[in-house]
């Protein structure tokens, strides 16, 4: 009996030292900077990690932008349509190789060769203009993924041709952020990087991170996606447009009209483990409408999406069922296998 006192009394003093410690447990320091790139406004938040972290990541997504902007005259991707031909770095190499995958496995819904047709809409260079038929015509002569030669860290295109890695290069920005942060050991993260968002680990506090679906029509959200270690990718009508005789022209184009993709849709919204599949995904299955991005997801199943219609209709696919959580006033069709 004497010797079960003190046991019991350790136990208990053991006991108040956790549910103390419970309170006290020292939470990650938190590091956050918003600034400006890639055409966007991104900003970056990280729980834990060594000095210098967030300041590497920013500088990281600054030389990204250095080598995949098509507007940048120093860019890789600028010389290439330039010259017709240049050495890539091995980011530059890397995403144009993915891009290319991606846009056989869309079925040239994604086409990276879209350039001519994006600048002559006024798109990047902000001359907004409906291009008459004939032009367009012309130009779709120069729009085929499948003549761009990459060979080793080299790549070449046929005369007149020209690159845009814009619907992919954020995403690629995403995987390569989040991999860097995770080998400075940050396990949480936040990367806002304009309309995509990459989420590295859960919250500080274990749950998963909630991310707002924007409504096309309004300022408001459908709804509210939640997500740990995932790439959340947007594409809508509502990101870049203009409006000429009552009609809105956006900036995701169909490759195979040379006009802004008009399926029934005004947002797709991807989740996926990479971000370059997300982000490829997210503009091509705009193009390909409700029906082509429900078939195609069908027969793949390695992501989840959440469509917005243009009569505001919205349907998730039965992964999100439980994950997302729908906004009062929208309807909700789930898609099944
Ligand atoms: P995102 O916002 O990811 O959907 O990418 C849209 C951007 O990609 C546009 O601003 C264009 O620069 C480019 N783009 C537009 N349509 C396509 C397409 N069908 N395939 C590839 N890139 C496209
Ligand atoms: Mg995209």
């Amino acid at each position: 009996m004497r010797k079960r006192l003190p046991l019991r009394a350790l136990a208990a003093g053991l006991a108040l030292l956790l549910a103390l410690c419970a309170g006290c447990t020292p939470q990650p320091e938190k590091h956050t900077e918003t600034f400006a790139a890639m055409d966007t406004v991104m900003t970056l938040t990280l729980y834990g990690g060594e000095d210098g972290t967030l300041s590497a990541a920013k500088d990281r997504v600054l030389e990204l932008e250095s080598l995949l902007s098509v507007t940048d005259p120093d860019s890789e991707i600028a010389a290439l349509n330039r010259d017709g031909s240049a050495a890539l770095s091995p980011d530059a190499a890397e995403l144009l190789g993915r891009a290319l995958e991606l846009c056989g496995r869309t079925g040239g819904a994604l086409d990276v060769t879209i350039y001519p047709v994006v600048r002559a809409w006024g798109f990047t260079t902000g001359n907004y203009a409906v291009p008459d038929g004939g032009v367009i015509a012309d130009l779709l002569t120069r729009v085929d993924y499948t003549q761009v030669r990459l060979d080793g860290g080299t790549a070449s295109l046929p005369e007149g041709f020209e690159l845009d890695l814009g619907a992919v290069a954020k995403g690629y920005t995403g995987d390569t952020l989040a991999a860097l942060l995770k080998e400075n050991g940050v396990t949480s993260a936040l990367l806002e990087l304009g309309g995509n968002i990459h989420t590295v680990g859960t919250k500080p506090d274990g749950s998963d991170w909630r991310v707002a679906v924007r409504d096309p029509a309004g300022d408001g959200y459908v709804g509210v996606v939640s997500v740990a270690s995932k790439a959340v990718i947007t594409s809508g009508g509502y990101e870049r447009y203009f409006e000429e005789g009552g009609v809105r022209y956006w900036h995701i184009m169909d490759p195979k009209t040379g006009a802004p993709a008009r399926s029934g849709l005004a947002s797709v919204t991807v989740v996926a483990d990479s971000g370059v599949y997300g982000d490829a995904l997210s503009t091509a299955l705009f193009v390909m409408g409700l029906d082509g991005a429900l078939d195609y997801w069908r027969a793949n199943r390695d992501f989840e999406a959440i469509f917005v219609a243009e009569d505001g209709s919205v349907t998730v696919t039965a992964g999100l069922e439980d994950a997302f959580a729908l906004s009062g006033r929208h309807n909700m069709a789930v898609a099944r296998p």
